[in-house]
């Protein structure tokens, strides 16, 4: 039997932190500091504080295999600690700030975490759950001496850790599968369940998402991750700059509009990737300022569906591409990207549109299809719809702790939870979560679908669609919205927007305009919380 000849190079994160500092090694990571001032550091720099903390991790008594806790905001910090676990052959694990306490509470008993590492802003929330879940485990604040808070708790410091230990502290070796992350989903359909990435998945997903349809990172890049390492692995963004040389902007606690147009002026970002919630937030702020970005080419919008009103405001007033992604945590977290394909420039731009506001093509290393409720393949007509299923080397194939049971099907397929279309440009389009599809007479409504017409109002700055019991029809549809400031737009008036748009029966029984719109610790229109208010307002 022939042998392969080529050597077996595990695929360590560990070694993307590597070859950024042996290659880039004077490439820059920015931070806004969660103590206020602009930090600036290199990838050589970073790299070697990363072994520091990995000796403090392994002079803590942290056993490859340990969950170490994050509660911290997008820093170099947070990234030293990512990189750092990952060199002991521990587990980084982010926890969700946003959630309620109850959650985290779960989450840390969930995950065992034997330290936790937190920036100054969660020290209150360690407090607050201190009775329910902190017992037994060492805290870290992610600050210097001068800074340290006073608490309660018993705090250590996070500079003084690390301040003696080697920059020389050699990773440790382990296989490429063996776990190094934890993160948990956002728990809008159940209790969060944690998602255990491999070196391999993070390795693979950096390499993978980061084609030049996707991420599209290069070391002339200067990449400014909104979406925050505490959700979905930050996107793969933690792995996929360094891994390319990009430059890092990490914008720390402050996500507002404001903060986020100063960073990407001043550290000539090319790139930056948030939730659309963000997007209304920056738009705001950019048309106040009424300039244009230097540099800033792309931006990628995902975790939710993005309205057509952000597609249109980024091109055409700012001249900056929108890429429409989709993705989830237990994806690591990419899947596809609207790209343009072949034959699409030649569409009018009407039709363009229609497709930038799908989520696109999967990439190479995400097989999908999507089935009826017989489990037979649908047509890709970018019509019919039908239960989303992926498959592939960074998906998925159980929860920690077996959660929820056996999740991949016989042929191997995780289940999305999602509803979709596909194309015959095999570009894919989200048009439910299964739990979210409103059902009327049987027959399905696309709450996204009837969220993406009504946004297009020029009045309205989000809107929701949900399902209120009906005697009748079971459910029908009902908008919550909320308009521009002064706006008077009134029920009928929106309904007479949408009459031309959508058939007769999905046009809404009623229109609820709201102040503000209640979001989840994801930044997810959070339908559950409209459902409990609202499905018996009938
Ligand atoms: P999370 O694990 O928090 O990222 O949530 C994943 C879920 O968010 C997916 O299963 C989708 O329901 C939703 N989602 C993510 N990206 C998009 C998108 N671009 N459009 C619509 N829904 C999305």
């Amino acid at each position: 039997m022939l042998r392969g000849g080529m050597q077996a190079w595990p695929l360590r994160v560990t070694s993307i932190l590597d070859h950024a500092a042996r290659f880039h090694a004077g490439q820059e990571v920015v931070t806004r500091t969660v103590e206020g001032p602009i930090h600036r550091c290199t990838y050589g720099q970073l790299a070697a504080r990363a072994r520091q903390c990995a000796a403090a991790l392994e002079r803590a008594g942290i056993a490859t295999g340990d969950r170490v806790g994050t509660l911290a905001w997008n820093t170099y910090r947070h990234m030293e600690l990512w990189y750092g676990a990952a060199g002991i052959g521990a587990i980084y694990h982010t926890i969700n700030p946003r959630l309620f306490d109850d959650q985290i509470a779960h989450i840390i008993g969930d995950a065992d975490d034997k330290i936790i590492f937190a920036d100054l802003t969660f020290v209150p929330l360690l407090e607050r759950v201190r009775d329910r879940c902190l017992a037994g485990r060492r805290l870290v604040v992610l600050t210097d001496r001068s800074h340290m808070p006073n608490s309660l708790l018993e705090l250590d410091c996070y500079e003084d850790l690390i301040a003696h230990e080697s920059s020389d502290y050699p990773w440790r070796d382990g296989p490429e599968d063996a776990p190094v992350g934890l993160c948990y989903t956002s728990g809008t359909t159940g209790a969060p369940k944690g998602v255990v990435y491999t070196h391999r998945s993070n390795v693979l997903q950096a390499l993978i998402a980061n084609n030049a349809d996707g991420l599209g990172f290069r070391s002339t890049s200067s990449v400014l991750p909104v979406v925050p390492m505490y959700h979905a692995n930050a996107w793969s963004i933690a792995f996929s700059a360094p891994m390319t040389g990009a430059k890092l902007v990490l914008p720390g606690p402050k996500l507002d509009g404001a903060s986020l147009c100063d960073l990407i002026e001043a550290e000539d970002v090319t790139f930056t990737g948030a939730v659309p919630t963000v997007w209304i937030d920056m738009i705001a702020e950019m048309r106040k300022r009424g300039t244009r970005f230097k540099r800033l080419e792309r931006i990628v919008t995902g975790g939710s569906a993005c309205p057509r009103w952000i597609i249109e405001a980024f091109e055409q007033e700012f001249g900056v591409t929108v890429l429409h992604a989709w993705g989830m945590t237990e994806m690591s977290p990419l899947g596809t990207f609207a790209a343009p394909r072949p034959g699409m420039e030649a569409l009018d731009s009407e039709t363009r549109m229609r497709l930038k506001l799908k989520q696109g093509a999967p990439f190479y290393g995400v097989e999908m299809r999507i089935l009826d409720d017989a489990g037979q393949e649908v047509p890709w007509d970018g019509v019919t719809p039908g239960r989303l299923q992926v498959k592939g080397p960074c998906v998925v194939a159980e929860y920690l702790h077996g959660a929820g049971g056996a999740i991949l099907d016989a042929d191997g397929f995780f289940d999305t939870g999602d509803r979709a279309t596909l194309d015959p440009f095999g570009y894919m389009q989200i048009t439910d979560r299964t739990k979210d599809v409103i059902k009327s007479g049987g027959e399905w409504i696309s709450s996204i679908e009837l969220e993406n017409h009504a946004v297009c109002h020029p009045d309205l700055i989000e809107v929701a669609a949900i399902g209120i019991a009906h005697d009748k029809w079971g459910e029908r549809p009902m908008l919550l919205a909320v308009r521009v400031p002064g706006s008077t737009l009134t029920e009928e008036a929106l309904v007479d927007f949408l009459r031309p748009k959508v058939a007769r029966w999905w046009l809404p029984d009623a229109v609820l305009f709201i102040d503000t719109m209640p979001h989840t610790a994801t930044g997810k229109i959070n339908k559950v919380a409209l459902r409990e208010r609202y499905r018996n307002s009938a």
